[in-house]
C-alpha cells in the first residue's frame, strides 16, 4: 500500500524541517508604518478606531520614529493633519506645512529610517476630495479638475523633497500625476528620488478608520470617479503599465486582503517592485475582534502579513509595523 501523503507529513513533523523549507519569510525588512502628524507639541492623540495607533505632534513623531529606526523598520509613510484646511489644500504645499515639518525633524533624529510622503490633497482640502474640485456649470455637478490638481500634486511633491522625503508616494489617482511629479521632481534636481505609486487603489468600505485617523472624508459624493472598482482586475494592470510608463519605480495595490489575486498578478506581469497596503479598516476588524477575545491578534496579524507576501508584495503598509517587528524577532 501506499501513501502519498506522507512524503508531505514528513516534512512537517518538526519547526526545523519546517523552517528548512518555508517558502515565505516575512521579516521586519518587508515592513513600513504609516504615521500621522498633527499641529501641537507634546500631543499624542489616540484615534479610537483603529487602537495603537495615534495623531502625533512633529516632536512626538520624531521619538515615535527614532524607535521605530531601533527596530530595524526600514520605512515610515507620512500623513499630516493641517492646521487649517482650505479650498485649494493649501497646506499641503506651503514649506512650513506640517509634513514638511516632521520631515525636517525626523530626518535630524533618525538618519536610518526612510521618510516616505503620501502625495494627495484630500487632508488639506476642506471638502475632502483628493484634488481641486470645481462645479460644472452645464450640469451643475462638482468634479475634480484633474489638469488644476495636477498642478498642486506636482507643487506639494517637490516641497516634501525639499524638506528631505526619501519617496514620494502619490495616492491621488488623478490622471498623469507620476509623470507631472516625476518632471517636477526632477526639475528641482531630485532625479534621485523614488515614486512609489498608489497604482491599483480600489474604492474600498476598508478606508472607514482611516478617514477618521486623517481626517479626511468626503464632504459630498464619494471618490469612485477616481478610485478602481472592486470588480475589476485587468484595470489594475493597466493602471500599473500606465504608472510605470510615466516613471514610477514601485508600484502599490490598496487595499491588500480583498485584492491579494492583484498583487499577484501584478507581480506575474511587471516584475516590478511592489507595495501593498494593509488598510486601517482590514486593521481594525482584526483589532476589535481580538478585544472581544474573538481571535488571536498576534498570530492572526502575522498570518495576515505572510499572506500578503505570498501574493507577491515585496513591502507592506501595515498599521501592525512597530508590533510584528517586536513579535517577528524572537524568532530570529
Ligand atoms: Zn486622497
Amino acid at each position: 500500500m501506499s501513501f502519498p501523503k506522507l512524503r508531505l507529513r514528513r516534512l512537517r513533523k518538526s519547526e526545523n524541517i519546517r523552517r528548512l523549507i518555508r517558502e515565505t519569510n516575512l521579516s521586519v525588512d518587508d515592513l513600513i508604518m504609516p504615521l500621522f502628524v498633527r499641529p501641537g507639541k507634546g500631543t499624542k492623540q489616540p484615534i479610537p478606531s483603529m487602537p495603537g495607533n495615534y495623531q502625533m505632534s512633529v516632536d512626538m513623531i520624531t521619538e515615535e520614529a527614532k524607535e521605530l529606526e531601533g527596530l530595524g523598520i526600514p520605512g515610515i509613510i507620512l500623513f499630516g493633519i493641517p492646521e487649517k484646511k482650505d479650498e485649494m489644500g493649501s497646506g499641503a504645499y506651503t514649506d512650513d506645512g506640517i509634513i514638511q515639518q516632521a520631515i525636517i525633524a525626523i530626518k535630524k533624529a533618525a538618519k536610518n529610517i526612510l521618510v516616505i510622503t503620501d502625495v494627495c490633497m484630500c487632508e488639506y482640502t476642506d471638502h475632502g476630495h483628493c484634488g481641486f474640485v470645481r462645479r460644472d456649470d452645464r450640469t451643475g455637478h462638482f468634479d475634480v479638475d484633474n489638469d488644476m490638481t495636477l498642478e498642486l500634486l506636482v507643487k506639494e511633491a517637490v516641497s516634501h523633497a525639499k524638506a528631505g522625503a526619501d519617496i514620494i508616494a502619490p495616492s491621488d489617482m488623478m490622471d498623469g500625476r507620476v509623470a507631472a511629479i516625476r518632471d517636477g521632481l526632477d526639475e528641482h534636481g531630485f532625479e534621485q528620488t523614488p515614486i512609489m505609486a498608489y497604482s491599483a487603489k480600489y474604492a474600498s468600505g476598508f478606508y472607514g478608520p482611516f478617514r477618521e485617523a486623517a481626517e479626511s472624508t468626503p464632504g459630498f459624493g464619494d471618490r469612485s470617479s477616481y478610485q478602481m472598482d472592486p470588480h475589476n482586475a485587468s484595470e489594475a494592470l493597466r493602471e500599473v503599465s500606465l504608472d510605470i510608463d510615466e516613471g514610477a519605480d514601485i508600484v502599490m495595490v490598496k487595499p491588500a486582503l480583498a485584492y491579494l489575486d492583484i498583487i499577484r498578478r501584478i507581480k506575474d506581469t511587471f516584475d516590478y517592485p511592489v507595495a501593498a497596503y494593509n488598510v486601517s479598516g482590514e486593521f481594525s476588524v482584526v483589532k476589535a475582534a481580538a478585544e472581544k477575545g474573538w481571535i488571536d491578534e498576534k498570530r492572526v496579524a502575522l498570518e495576515i502579513l505572510t499572506g500578503i507576501k505570498r501574493a507577491g508584495a515585496d513591502m507592506i503598509l501595515t498599521y501592525w509595523a512597530k508590533d510584528a517587528a517586536g513579535w517577528l524577532k524572537k524568532y530570529v
